[in-house]
């Protein structure tokens, strides 16, 4: 039933958007982290016992779609991402400014297409808390950047990392929410980096790596990978918001729709943190509405 295990931790793939890997706990305390996988296999495990605490790495709707199969177990999650479980509006805010018509199309997909429901945290999560399972122990690193609130879970025992939506995937980081932030998932992704794991588990992709930080490195590079076309695209000519993002420097120049995700827009809220980035370094000016490089 599962594809990776190793003692009370267990593992479940979840395969594509708005779907994510699950990590579920099996000691005498039980939980369930990320529920978007599998849901077979997680009423499964819920049918086998109690399953008494449902953690989310953070609020988006690719890890909570399950949830609702988990109405009696207390829940957990950040207090900075707390507020988009509990109001779907919330949650639709995060990805930017829109149409009426688009925010409500984003609502309507939550609720329908992910199983919405909305729900109160029981108890927040905070770097540095240990959670106590029995058979094993769980320490929680707040690791800020794809969203304000994103956590993930080193089991010392184990030596087991999920590492959550910092995914390790050749797609390279998100931070196109609202609340995302480069220089915060850079610094999350470093800090992750001292964590001495044997096996790094992620939420999406195939999910289970050796240890090596060399994947986070790899990872980290796509940020400055992107970067590093920005500016060569600016070298060549001033150009504005709309035209650097057509060039598609993150996504490809046609990115695909992603169930209700028109990847353009993330294209776009990306290009605006990189550009933020480089303008807070001075190494890039403003003239109406073009971006010139100083350098
Ligand atoms: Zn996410
Ligand atoms: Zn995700």
């Amino acid at each position: 039933m599962y594809d990776f295990s190793k003692g009370p931790v267990k593992f479940i793939r979840g395969g594509s958007y708005p779907h994510c890997n699950s990590v579920l706990v099996d000691g005498r305390v039980r939980a369930v982290i990320d529920a978007a996988s599998d849901p077979e296999k997680l009423m499964a495990f819920k049918n086998q016992a109690r399953v008494d605490f449902l953690i989310t790495s953070h609020a988006h709707e690719d890890h909570l779609i399950y949830n609702y199969l988990f109405p009696e177990s207390a829940f957990y999650s950040h207090s900075l991402d707390a507020p988009h479980f509990e109001e779907v509006k919330s949650l639709a805010d995060c990805y930017g400014d829109m149409s009426p018509e688009t925010f409500q199309k984003w609502c309507d997909f939550f609720v329908k297409e992910c199983n919405y429901v909305p729900r109160k945290v029981d108890q927040f999560l905070e770097d540095g808390i240990v959670m106590d399972f029995g058979e094993t122990r769980m320490e929680v690193i707040h690791t800020p950047g794809h969203t304000e609130g994103h956590c993930v879970f080193y089991f010392p025992p184990e030596r087991i990392l999920f590492t959550a939506d910092l995914d390790l995937t050749r797609a390279g980081p998100y931070y196109a929410d609202r609340t995302s932030d480069i220089e915060k998932t850079i610094r999350s992704l470093e800090r992750m980096k001292e964590i001495k794991a044997e096996t790094y588990l992620t939420a999406h992709g195939k999910g289970v790596y050796e240890g090596d930080p060399a994947y986070i490195d790899r990872y980290l590079k796509i940020i400055f990978d992107r970067e590093d076309r920005l500016i060569d695209s600016l070298r060549r000519e001033p150009k504005n918001l709309e035209q650097i993002t057509a060039e598609g420097i993150i996504y490809g120049k046609n990115p695909t729709f992603l169930g209700a995700w028109d990847l353009t827009l993330s294209e776009r809220m990306m290009i605006v943190k990189h550009l933020d980035r480089l303008m807070e370094k001075g190494r890039l000016g403003k003239e109406g509405k073009f971006f010139i490089l100083l350098d």
